[in-house]
């Protein structure tokens, strides 16, 4: 679906991508990396709206920077920061935004209350943006997107600033959209769960190299649930002798996880407690998230 060979890119002596070389499937794919990592940079050379200083990115097999009108209709973009006209409604604003993209009124205007029925806006799409919540100023955002029935969307940071139960009805909507019209999705945030959620692949980017390339299925089955510990003492000479027994623990700075094998893991944890003499607080058994995931990728 997306492509990138060899990409450099550079803003003054900051190398944003450096040899980024990616192949993405269809589907719905997330990308996550740290702040600073080169994902912006990469999907607005994807989108067109920058060049690299070398190599190369298509989307559908189609080089962007070309400026070829036909490849731009089979996409669309829901950009991070508001870009909405605050002076009309949703309807409106939609309706516009169809014709921009080449439709004539009558299929703008169904598509419109299509898109907006699917969002569940019901009349609230009459009234003026400015008196949305963030939910639905979201929900515009991606509607927009979607009006001229784009192959793929690029969703750049969707749930950002939305409350829990808004970021979930966003989520929901994400899913189910693009079941309905079968739209693929890059989905660009910082949320994990986010990508756990809605993407079925994922990549992460660190210091704008490729760092992990994913389905998002086999990454969980593959790794081990852990065992989140909280202990005082010598941690170190704690993790020493769960090292020696080829434990190896990952911290997050706050709390200490250790890979679950079987049920005897509890039983080495408070041994290898009382040897360093640590103070045992809590041992839980967790689930792996996609945060443990990014984190042992990132660390
Ligand atoms: P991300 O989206 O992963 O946070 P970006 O692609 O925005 O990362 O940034 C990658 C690197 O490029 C960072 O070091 C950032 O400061 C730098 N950068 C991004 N855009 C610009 C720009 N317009 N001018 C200068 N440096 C930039």
């Amino acid at each position: 679906m997306i492509e990138a060979r060899n990409v450099i890119k550079k803003y003054g002596s900051v190398t944003a991508l450096d040899d980024f070389s990616v192949e993405i499937p269809k589907g719905k794919i997330g990308i996550l990396g740290p702040n600073g990592a080169g994902k912006s940079t990469f999907v607005k050379i994807a989108l067109g709206l920058i060049t690299a200083n070398s190599g190369n990115v298509t989307v559908l097999g189609e080089n962007l920077d070309k400026n070829s009108i036909d490849i731009r209709r089979k996409i669309g973009y829901m950009p991070e920061h508001d870009c909405i006209p605050n002076h009309l409604s949703g309807v409106e604003f939609l309706i516009e935004m169809g014709l921009v993209s080449g439709m004539d009124t009558p299929s703008a205007t169904q598509r419109t209350h299509e898109i907006l029925g699917h969002l569940q806006m019901g009349e609230e799409k009459y009234r003026k943006i400015e008196e949305y919540s963030g939910g639905m100023r979201q929900k515009i955002k991606l509607a927009q997107g979607l009006i001229h029935g784009p192959e793929i969307i690029f969703l750049d940071e969707p749930t950002s600033g939305l409350d829990p139960k808004a970021r979930h009805e966003m989520l929901d909507t994400i899913n189910g959209l693009t079941k309905v019209s079968n739209t693929n999705v890059l989905l660009s945030t910082h949320i994990l769960q986010d990508v756990e959620t809605v993407c079925d692949y994922v990549i992460i980017v660190n210091n704008g190299k490729l760092q992990m390339k994913e389905s998002v299925k086999e990454l969980m089955k593959k790794q081990n649930d852990f065992i989140q510990v909280r202990l005082g003492g010598d941690i170190d000479g704690f993790a020493n002798i769960l090292k020696n027994k080829k434990i190896n623990l990952l911290s997050d700075g706050r709390t200490l996880r250790v890979p679950y094998l079987n049920e005897d893991t509890f039983q080495q944890i408070i041994d290898a407690a009382v040897e360093s003499k640590c103070q045992l607080y809590e041992m839980e058994r967790s689930k792996v998230t996609m945060d443990n995931v990014y984190l042992e990728v990132i660390e």
